[in-house]
């Protein structure tokens, strides 16, 4: 395998290598067809579930249970439960339409009736499983019926002495129409008789900590009842094999050795900036050219603030790699916000023999065919851009640094998608304001290095931050007057509308339009559906002071940056996350001027929502509210995967996420410490763990070297 292709899939490397995955896994990925009474009318809704291999089946995870209860009479059970009962057939009474249902009434052991009800054209063959006078074992929940006591629907109808007794715990299983979780369950079962042995790949005293089943023996009792480490074990294994590919993959990046930057400082003797750099920038900037100096690719992630100047430390990154004679590319995660570091950068660097370009989705014909040419052959240095920067159709002479602006914006699959686009393996810095928790920094990249932004730079005064109710709009409206009567500006933000942008934007017109009673010219609006060159006209008229009050929705959210905006006001400010809040909060503060912000809540709001919003006036910290964050939210719509349902694992949950993937980052880099090239028999059960994962690509570099 190339290595751009395993770079390409890193780090949640997932290609499927036929001829050398081992033998014994064969039975696991052999169709589902190939199970008894698995045609095409059954293929298409597992399809559907996503399952088309026995694996898949066997980690189709049941999502509930159904107990039952096992009663002589149906006295001894309550309304609402699911019992299994035994009853003599008695009569079968249709209904006087053909619309009313077919009642089939039985008998218990002690004379008492129970009511069988059936609707539609389940009728006719209600009749033949229930002939009356013989008996029968049914299952199903017991319902009141006026004074009747019924089974709408029986779920199981068997003969007295069935070979397959109706089971007391029943698995419930995620379905599509077309399927039942009944059918589900047989097929599962077949495929747990295929379940080959396999050695075991968990550290031994971890498995005997946790008190965990081997491999097989969890898998066949996942499915057959609720426990909770037997899902964990499960979980466990998929975490351990990402981290095990991920760490090979990684070593074996590091043995490719990319080229050292070493600029000689030429070019970053001369920018010429308004401030100088904070002691923090400038500790960050070290570390970066230490890892820029090293041939083992950067991996660093940058950590600072809303405000604290991550884009003067991506600059000095990038001018290193230019005056290396390479070319540095930073991707940001909105087009308004790559027009804005682009236009920064490029006021930074007048004078300087650079030459920086910007590439987004709206660059076309001729000035994007230029882009892509200088690229090429050298003549652009810096590029600036969204996802476009990294398309199939943009290559670059010698891209030597990425740079990853805001990554929570991204999916976990595009991050690393800019790596393959060096030759060698460029160095790669991602920049955040929200801090990411160790468990998630693990299982998105493995190990990587943490710089810290950990001071503002100076004369910024806190902003104020006041709650209040959607009541006191008129109020709020008064004091923006007063506010732009100081000649200073202010960002209106409308409310989150989670369904549609559709009606996101039709409450920010109305807003826009009720403020333009008011205020007039001053006023304009910005969101997510304008087309780019309007929405940048709208920017720049604010940013330059022409208009006053700019109205918006979300989109403001990153990066914007106008110092004389110093009065945030966000609409039904309970339906936005806390990291979000912050970020809104962070466009403002950024002069001299004492900046408020203004979070107007629901009038009816709860009790967490007031306690988030508190947390919001109390603190400015981006950490603490990152972390409160976290707590509300799962991982998975911190990194902004769940949206798009790329979680990088499909047996653990975001939970077991945080709980074991310190655990399996520790077991692997154990395991490679020792056995680099996984050869011993801990080392081999490992490997199987990879193919079954079907994270190989951590295999292949141990054959490629
Ligand atoms: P963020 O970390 O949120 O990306 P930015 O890089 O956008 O922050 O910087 C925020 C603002 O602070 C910008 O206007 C930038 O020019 C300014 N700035 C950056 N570094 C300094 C500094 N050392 N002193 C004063 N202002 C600075
Ligand atoms: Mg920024």
């Amino acid at each position: 395998m190339k290595l751009s292709k395993i770079v390409e899939r890193w780090p949640t490397a997932c290609i499927v290598a036929l001829d050398m995955r081992p033998d014994i896994l064969n039975p696991l990925f052999s169709e589902l067809e190939s199970l008894k009474g698995v045609g095409p009318a059954i293929a298409r809704p597992l399809d559907r579930l996503g399952l088309k291999r026995v694996k898949d089946l066997l980690y189709h995870f049941p999502t509930g249970w159904t107990y039952r209860k096992a009663v002589q009479i149906v006295d001894q059970a309550d309304v609402g439960q699911n019992i299994i009962v035994t009853l003599a057939i008695a009569n079968h009474r249709s209904g006087g339409s053909a619309r009313s249902p077919l009642r089939i009434h039985g008998v218990d052991s002690e004379g008492n009736y129970l009511t069988l009800t059936f609707f539609g054209r389940t009728g006719g063959w209600a009749k033949k499983q229930l002939p009356v006078g013989e008996t029968r074992v049914i299952s199903g929940k017991l319902e009141r019926y006026g004074d009747e006591l019924q089974i709408v629907h029986p779920d199981h109808i068997a003969p007295v002495g069935d070979a397959k007794p109706v089971a007391l715990v029943e698995p419930v299983y995620p379905l599509s129409e077309g399927i039942t979780s009944n059918r589900l369950h047989g097929l599962v079962l077949q495929a747990l008789e295929r379940l080959p042995a396999l050695a075991e790949w968990i550290e031994p005293t971890l498995l005997a900590n946790r008190n965990w089943q081997g491999w097989s023996q969890a898998l066949s009792t996942v499915h057959q009842r609720d426990d909770q480490a037997v899902r964990d074990r499960l979980a466990y294994d998929e975490l351990f094999a990402n981290q095990l590919a991920m760490r090979l993959v990684r070593a074996s990046l590091d043995r490719r050795k990319g080229p050292p930057i070493c600029g000689d400082g030429r070019l970053v003797s001369q920018l010429r900036l308004p401030f100088a750099l904070t002691g923090a920038q400038r500790r960050v900037i070290e570390e970066i050219e230490g890892d820029l100096a090293q041939s083992r690719p950067m991996l660093r992630l940058l950590q600072g603030d809303v405000g604290s100047g991550k884009t003067m430390v991506a600059l000095h990154a990038l001018l290193r790699a230019v005056e290396a004679g390479k070319q540095g590319a930073m991707l940001a995660p909105t087009e308004i916000l790559a027009r804005q570091h682009f236009a920064n950068l490029q006021a930074s660097l007048a004078g300087l023999p650079v030459n920086i370009a910007i590439l987004t989705g709206r660059e076309k014909g001729r000035v994007r065919e230029s882009v892509l040419m200088g690229l090429a052959d050298g003549l652009i240095d810096i590029l600036v851009g969204t996802h476009a920067i990294f398309q199939e159709a943009v290559t670059y002479k010698a891209l030597a640094l990425a740079i990853i602006d805001e990554q929570h914006r991204f999916g976990v699959s595009q991050r690393l998608m800019l790596s393959r686009k060096g030759q060698g393996v460029p160095h790669l810095l991602v920049m955040t304001a929200t801090p990411i928790p160790r468990s998630l920094a693990l299982a998105c990249y493995g190990e990587m290095d943490v710089s810290q932004i950990d001071e503002m730079p100076p004369g910024r005064t806190p902003v104020e931050t006041r709650v209040i109710s959607e009541e006191r709009l008129p109020e709020l409206v008064d004091g923006v007057a007063r506010h732009l009567a100081t000649g200073r500006q202010a960002f209106w933000v409308c409310p989150l509308v989670e369904e549609s942008e559709r009606s996101e934007l039709a409450a920010a017109e109305q807003r826009a339009a009720m403020l333009k009673l008011r205020f007039g010219d001053q006023v304009a609006l910005v969101h997510g559906r304008m087309k780019g060159p309007e929405k940048d006209a709208v920017m720049d008229a604010f940013a330059a002071g022409k208009t006053r009050l700019l109205v918006a929705t979300t989109v403001i959210e990153v990066g914007v940056d106008v110092p004389n905006a110093s009065l945030m006001i966000v609409e039904a400010a309970d339906r936005f996350g806390l990291a979000q809040l912050h970020q809104l909060r962070g466009r403002v503060g950024r002069g001299s001027e004492k900046s408020t912000c203004i979070l107007v809540r629901s009038s009816q709001i709860s009790e967490t929502a007031r306690a988030r919003l508190a947390l919001m006036r109390e603190t400015n910290d981006g950490f603490r509210i990152a972390e409160e964050d976290l707590k509300l939210r799962g991982a998975g719509e911190m990194l902004g995967t769940r949206q798009s349902g790329e979680s990088p694992f499909r047996v653990a949950s975001d939970e077991q996420v945080r709980e074991l993937i310190g655990a399996a980052a520790d077991d692997a880099r154990l395991l490679i410490d020792r056995d680099g090239g996984l050869e011993g028999p801990r080392g081999e059960a490992a490997r199987v763990a990879l193919y079954l994962f079907e994270r190989d690509a951590g295999v292949a570099t141990l054959r490629g070297g």
